[in-house]
């Protein structure tokens, strides 16, 4: 009797329990993805390495002295990478983050002077994160770092204040809300390559702001990854 209590425990547990996908929401078969195979398989990824040849390179081509930049998904908004990216940044789907992050890091090779790097988040609005208990970009920072071994720093760039959401706004429009919100904290760190992080490129009006403020900082080259951009 003992052993048929235990058996129909486990069984409720694991019903009720069972990790799920974060997509569709069917039962994992593995629990090392938070994603089951089938929505995996759809997704876009890019797996792109760090690099100059490809879209987000071309996009901020030429506005900074970015040397070389990566993503790891390709979406338009309203697809299903667009969707998982919003749990990553609103619904603490952390794990996923975590998860993309030790994926995209087998693909991603630092050399030369690039192995001195630092990673710099994206600054977050920190009533924002404050209110969300945490920030998307920095919390990628922190997976990457540890799955490429380079250091991580979130007190070099901040933010000064709160300004209008980024997100309705069109590109021009942006960058004007944008004139004079990051700032650097502390002494240049000449010798350092700096490597931008975030959670999600897509005018690039964010991140070209952030590398105007790191090219003065240092004389080494600037980098940037992206989790995801948009096409
Ligand atoms: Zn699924």
């Amino acid at each position: 009797m003992e052993m048929i209590r235990s058996i129909l425990g486990s069984c409720l547990r694991d019903f009720f329990y069972a990790p799920i996908c974060c997509q569709c929401s069917r039962a994992l078969e593995s629990p090392v993805s938070p994603l089951c195979l089938s929505c995996e398989l759809r997704l876009p990824y890019a797996c792109r390495t760090f690099g100059q040849t490809h879209n987000l390179q071309a996009r901020l081509a030429g506005r900074t002295r970015l040397a070389a930049s990566g993503y790891f998904l390709e979406f338009r908004k309203g697809s299903s990478g667009a969707q998982l990216i919003h749990q990553i940044k609103y619904d603490t789907a952390l794990n996923l983050a975590q998860y993309w992050a030790q994926v995209w890091s087998r693909s991603l090779t630092f050399e030369g002077i690039w192995q001195k790097s630092i990673l710099v988040s994206v600054p977050p609005n920190r009533w924002k994160s404050r209110l969300r208990g945490y920030h998307a970009a920095c919390e990628l920072a922190d997976y990457l770092g540890e799955y490429l071994g380079l250091d991580v720093n979130h007190n070099l760039l901040n933010r000064k204040w709160i300004t209008r959401s980024q997100t309705r706004l069109g590109r021009s429009d942006r960058w004007d809300n944008l004139q004079g919100v990051y700032r650097w904290s502390g002494a240049p760190i000449p010798d350092t390559p700096l490597i931008l992080v975030d959670d999600v490129v897509t005018t690039g009006a964010t991140v070209e702001a952030c590398l105007k403020i790191l090219q003065k900082q240092t004389a080494q080259p600037l980098g940037l990854l992206s989790l995801a951009y948009t096409v």
